[in-house]
C-alpha cells in the first residue's frame, strides 16, 4: 500500500500528536524521537537511541512526503538545488546556500504559484497546490541532512524564496514557521517571509506572536507598471499595500524590505528610483536590488552592473538605504525566481521524447 497526498508524514505531526502515538511507550521516547529529528537534525533511521522496531513502525504509519529526484551543485558545491518529487508526483525546488559561518536555505510553499508574475519562472508555469506542513518542514529536514553533520546545527537561515506565495498558504506555513523556530531553535530573526503583497497575509504576520522578518517583492512603484509585472497588485494596490506596511511597521516594530529585480529600461530609470525611494521613505524599508534573472517566458534583461550601481547611489541620495544582491546558482537555475520545476521536467521528458522519435525517423 502506498501512501497518498492525504496521509500525514512524520514532519505533518506536533509534538502532540506524535506523543499521542507513542502512547504505551516510556515517556522519554517521545523526547527522543522528537530532539532527534529537529534537534539534532538527523534523520529518523539514523536515530539508534530508539529501537530499530519502533523507527520502523513510525516509518511505515508515516512515511516521507518528499523524494528526492535531483541534487545539482554550483558555486564549487556552495549553492545546492533539491529537486523532489511528492507523493502526487507534483516536483517542488530547495536551494542550499552556504556561507562562511551560516546556511541559507530557500523553500518553497507552494507546487507553482497562482500569482502569475510575468519575470517569475515559477509564476509563467502556473499553481499546482498548497504544501502542507510537513513538505514544508521535510525540505528543510532534508536538504539540511546533505550538509556535513558538523555544520548542521550552525546557523541556519529560513527565506520563504522558493516557489509560490507564502500568504496563499499562510496556515500551513505558519506551522512550518513554529516548528523551525520552537522545535528547531531557529530564531525568528532568521526566519524570513516574503510575498508579493497579499495583504491579508500581512495584517495576520503583524498580529502574530513572532518577529519574523518580512520582505516584501515590489518591483515596480506605480500601479500601471506593478499591475502589468506583478498582476496580484490589481487586487491589492501600492497604496493599500503601502498602508498595511505602516500597520504592520507599527505593530511590530520590525525593517521591512522591499525587493527589486533590476529589469533593464523597465523599472531601473532615474525615475524608477525616486518612485520607489517616496514608496520606502516614509516606511523607512531597506531596498534589496536583485539583478533580473532571465527566465524562458520574459523577453527582457538584468541591467547592466552600471545602471544597478547608479540606481543604488541614487535611492540613497533620496534617503533609502540599498543593498545589491549577489545572485547564487544561476547556472543551476537555482536563483531567485528561476525555480519552475514542472515544467523543467516535462521539458527534459519532451526532449527525450522529441529526441527519441527523431531517432526512429532517422533509421
Ligand atoms: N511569492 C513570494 C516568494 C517567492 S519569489 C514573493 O513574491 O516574494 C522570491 C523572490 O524572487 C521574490 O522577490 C521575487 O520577486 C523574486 N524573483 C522572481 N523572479 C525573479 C527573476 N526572474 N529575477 C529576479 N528575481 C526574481
Amino acid at each position: 500500500m502506498t501512501a497518498s497526498v492525504a496521509d500525514p508524514s512524520l514532519a505533518d505531526l506536533t509534538r502532540a500528536e506524535l506523543g499521542e502515538l507513542l502512547d504505551g511507550e516510556p515517556s522519554y521516547r517521545l523526547d527522543q524521537v522528537w530532539d532527534g529529528l529537529y534537534r539534532q537534525r538527523r534523520p529518523l533511521a539514523e536515530l539508534t537511541n530508539v529501537p530499530k522496531g519502533l523507527r520502523q513502525a513510525i516509518g511505515e504509519l508515516l512515511p516521507p512526503a518528499l523524494k528526492l529526484v535531483r541534487a545539482q551543485t554550483a558555486d564549487r558545491g556552495k549553492t545546492r538545488k533539491y529537486l523532489w518529487s511528492l507523493r502526487d508526483g507534483h516536483l517542488v525546488e530547495t536551494v542550499l546556500m552556504g556561507y562562511r559561518n551560516r546556511t541559507t536555505l530557500c523553500i518553497s510553499s507552494q507546487a507553482g504559484c497562482a500569482m502569475a508574475c510575468s519575470f517569475c519562472a515559477t509564476g509563467q508555469v502556473g499553481f499546482d497546490r498548497n504544501l502542507s506542513v510537513g513538505e514544508i518542514v521535510e525540505q528543510v529536514l532534508g536538504t539540511l541532512q546533505h550538509v556535513p553533520p558538523a555544520a548542521r546545527g550552525g546557523a541556519v537561515n529560513i527565506v520563504f524564496m522558493g516557489m509560490g506565495e507564502p500568504f496563499a498558504n499562510y496556515d500551513a506555513v505558519w506551522a512550518a514557521v513554529e516548528r523551525f523556530h520552537g522545535d528547531m531553535g531557529i530564531g525568528a530573526r532568521h526566519i524570513t517571509v516574503s510575498t508579493v503583497g497579499v495583504i491579508p497575509g500581512i495584517v495576520r504576520l503583524a498580529a502574530a506572536a513572532l518577529p519574523v522578518n518580512l520582505a516584501v517583492s515590489l518591483h515596480a512603484a506605480n500601479d500601471r507598471l506593478r499591475d502589468r509585472i506583478a498582476p496580484i497588485n490589481r487586487t491589492y494596490p501600492l497604496r493599500d499595500l503601502a498602508r498595511a506596511l505602516a500597520d504592520y511597521r507599527r505593530s511590530k516594530r520590525r525593517r521591512i524590505s522591499l525587493e527589486w529585480a533590476m529589469i533593464d529600461g523597465v523599472n531601473d530609470r532615474d525615475r524608477d528610483a525616486a518612485e520607489l525611494a517616496a514608496y520606502a521613505r516614509p516606511l523607512a524599508a531597506h531596498v534589496n536590488l536583485i539583478p533580473l534573472n532571465p527566465t524562458p517566458g520574459y523577453g527582457h534583461s538584468p541591467s547592466p552592473s552600471g545602471r544597478i550601481e547608479h540606481f543604488a547611489s541614487e535611492l540613497e541620495s533620496h534617503g533609502v538605504k540599498a543593498t545589491v544582491r549577489v545572485n547564487r546558482g544561476t547556472s543551476i537555475d537555482a536563483a531567485c525566481g528561476q525555480l519552475r520545476a514542472d515544467k523543467l521536467v516535462s521539458i527534459q521528458r519532451g526532449g527525450r521524447a522529441r529526441r527519441g522519435a527523431r531517432a526512429q525517423q532517422e533509421r
